[in-house]
């Protein structure tokens, strides 16, 4: 068996939101970002379940008035997962988000000044809430902006530590970091930089990363360096579009790096000239039926019977395509050979199988 290389995660402190740990060696949690109008509350719920049948574990909304904050109560009630509140500006809005129930809060400090930084310290402290000190570039104080010229990793760094100290001062440490910025390599050097000064758990993602296809590269190419270095506790993948989507990319960034094994991992050739099927249609339809999955699997879709079981040799489950007879194999074994419209069919029938056996093995 193919062995994979075991990324080393630099040790930091757990910090809880809710009863979800984040760092101290916890698997990396996935959160996402609903994107409803937080005073509409039935709509936000159903946003939030929906991310919780994706495997999201953490749900951020944002919090842009009372009406909002007032919201947070009844949304709170009728969801699963923990919920972090995001502010902006507002130290009222975090305190009344705190007292309304909320597991964590997102600030950036540099726009709320340090006296009201202290206020939402003091009653994020009497209930239990983490706090996310969420720097970003496109926000940085005027005085770091000078100093460094710009957004630079240095600036975003000094600036996190600063607010470190503010938080430290009041005796409380239920502190996530998270150093933001549209250009991926400026995000990479500030979490690397910030990685060697703190050990308290990062939250990495790039910000306003675009669409599907550039969010999904941005962010790969960015969490999957941090990662990769063993940098990073929590993730956020952005994207303008559904959050439900958000969670699916990062648990494939996660897949990808062997970091967690969560959800079918499907692998498919890219259909040259030997291609006998209609690889495209049978690709998205496999993935259609398999969404909402979170037993791993390596399952693959190849386009021909020549080469697609020996190329695929890795993977648990796969069928490739023949000329109105295809096949069914596991890990490069041929088992039998299936007519073509049934491929679907039987795949899905081997993965429930294996599924089943594998939760009976389990018991
Ligand atoms: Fe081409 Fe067959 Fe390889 Fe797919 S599995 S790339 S169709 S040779």
């Amino acid at each position: 068996m193919m062995e994979h290389l075991t990324i080393k995660r630099k040790k930091t402190r757990p910090v809880y939101v809710g009863d979800v740990q984040v760092g101290g060696g916890a698997p990396i949690v996935v959160q996402s970002m609903t994107c409803t109008d937080t005073r509409d509350v039935k709509a936000t719920i159903e946003q939030i379940g929906r991310l919780e049948d994706a495997g999201c574990e953490l749900a951020r909304v944002a919090v842009p008035d009372r009406e909002a904050a007032q919201s947070l109560v009844n949304i709170k009630k009728d969801i699963k997962i923990p919920l972090i509140a995001d502010i902006h500006f507002s130290h009222i809005l975090a305190i009344e988000a705190i007292k309304n129930g909320v597991d964590g809060i997102r600030i950036n400090p540099g726009n709320i000044g340090k006296e009201k930084i202290r206020e939402i310290i003091s009653a994020a402290g009497e209930r239990d809430v983490a706090i996310r000190i969420g720097v970003n570039a496109g926000s940085l104080e005027k005085e770091m902006l000078s100093k460094y010229g710009g957004p630079t990793p240095a600036a975003l760094v000094e600036s996190a530590l600063n607010s470190i100290a503010v938080f430290e001062d009041m005796g409380f440490y239920s502190i996530k970091v998270s150093l933001k910025s549209s250009d991926v390599a400026t995000m990479v050097a500030a979490y690397r930089l910030i990685s060697d000064k703190t050990d308290y758990p990062l939250h990495l993602g790039v910000t306003e990363a675009g669409s599907i296809i550039s969010s999904s590269v941005k962010s790969s190419i960015g969490i999957g360096i941090l990662l990769y270095e063993g940098i990073g506790d929590t993730i956020r993948v952005s994207i303008t579009g559904d959050p439900v989507t958000e969670a699916d990319i990062a648990y494939r960034i996660l897949r990808t790096l062997n970091i967690r094994r969560v959800g079918p991992d499907i692998i498919s050739c890219p259909a040259c000239g030997r291609c006998e099927i209609d690889l495209f249609r049978l690709v998205e339809e496999v993935e259609k039926r398999l969404a909402g999955m979170k037993e791993y699997m390596k399952i693959a879709l190849m386009g021909c019977v020549v080469n697609g079981p020996g190329e695929a040799a890795e993977a648990d489950i796969g069928i490739a395509g023949g000329r109105g007879l295809g096949m069914l194999f596991k890990k490069g074994e041929v088992i039998r050979k299936v007519k073509e419209e049934n491929l679907v069919d039987v795949l899905m029938d081997e993965i429930e199988g294996e599924v089943a056996s594998r939760r009976k093995h389990a018991e």
